[in-house]
């Protein structure tokens, strides 16, 4: 075996998908070829880091049922006998987790359900995006803690100007701001320190249909509360006490727009 076929094998072999006379021949090449075993060391490496840090949610029972019946009625791009939809739901959820071209495809797969799910759920969706924005390093685009920065910096970039204010003094420091996407509109972001924890707050004008006060989704705590004209939803790892004393102040003495 050559690299170039060590190459084409490599994904399937992670994936234990291989025969054993394959599987034995690779097994080989791996153990004499530097390059190629540090490539399969990396698909190991990048799957196991994937599945520590992506976020996930389990599926539910509704979305299930949605991805069984889309994979139903999908056309197969190459003609294959059909399979019990058990198998193919086993396929998605461990097959497509192992590997290198399929873990890429369950990366996005997992962004899919979790947009997917996040539009059944804002809250949901607010933890993702907080998560997603810690993980990249992006949770600050204006980094100040001078509201009269900060303000400007966002209503420059949106079609509403959100109330931003400073509580160092209460012990909620502002570190800056940045836009996100919540429900699929452009959303002011505010983020504050508390002590060692990050807050994300979501400030968006008045929505007819409100999310639950509070909920806790993957360990993280979301208060919502409206107030000043405004939906206030943040997220973060502290007490829901403490969090939901937080936004109710925000919102209750937000200056007037
Ligand atoms: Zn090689």
């Amino acid at each position: 075996m050559n690299c170039n076929e060590a190459g084409t094998l490599a994904a399937r072999y992670a994936d234990g998908e291989i025969d054993s006379l394959q599987g034995r021949s690779i097994e080989l090449h791996l153990r004499g070829c530097a390059a190629c075993a540090a490539k399969h060391r990396g698909v190991l490496a990048l799957r196991a880091q994937i599945r520590a840090e992506a976020p996930y949610f389990p599926a539910t029972p509704a979305l299930r049922e949605r991805v069984r019946a889309l994979l139903a009625n999908a056309p197969d791009v190459v003609p294959t006998p059909p399979r019990p939809q058990r198998n193919r739901w086993a396929w998605l959820t461990s097959g497509a987790l192992a590997g290198c071209t399929a873990t890429v495809f369950a990366f996005v797969l997992g962004t899919a359900v979790i947009d997917w799910r996040a539009n059944e759920d804002v809250a949901v969706e607010a933890v993702a995006t907080h998560v997603r924005a810690t993980l990249n390093n992006h949770l600050i685009e204006v980094a100040s803690s001078d509201q009269h920065t900060v303000k400007p910096w966002l209503s420059a970039r949106l079609d509403y100007s959100p109330p931003v204010r400073d509580l160092a003094d209460e012990g909620f420091a502002l570190s800056g701001g940045r836009l996100d996407t919540l429900d699929k509109q452009r959303v002011a972001t505010l983020v504050y320190r508390y002590r060692q924890h990050t807050i994300d707050v979501f400030v968006r004008p008045e929505l007819a249909h409100a999310p639950p006060a509070l909920r806790t989704v993957r360990g993280f705590n979301v208060a919502h509360v409206t107030g000043s004209g405004m939906d206030w939803l943040v997220v973060s790892d502290v007490s829901a006490d403490v969090l939901t004393a937080f936004v109710q102040r925000l919102a209750r003495d937000a200056p007037s727009q």
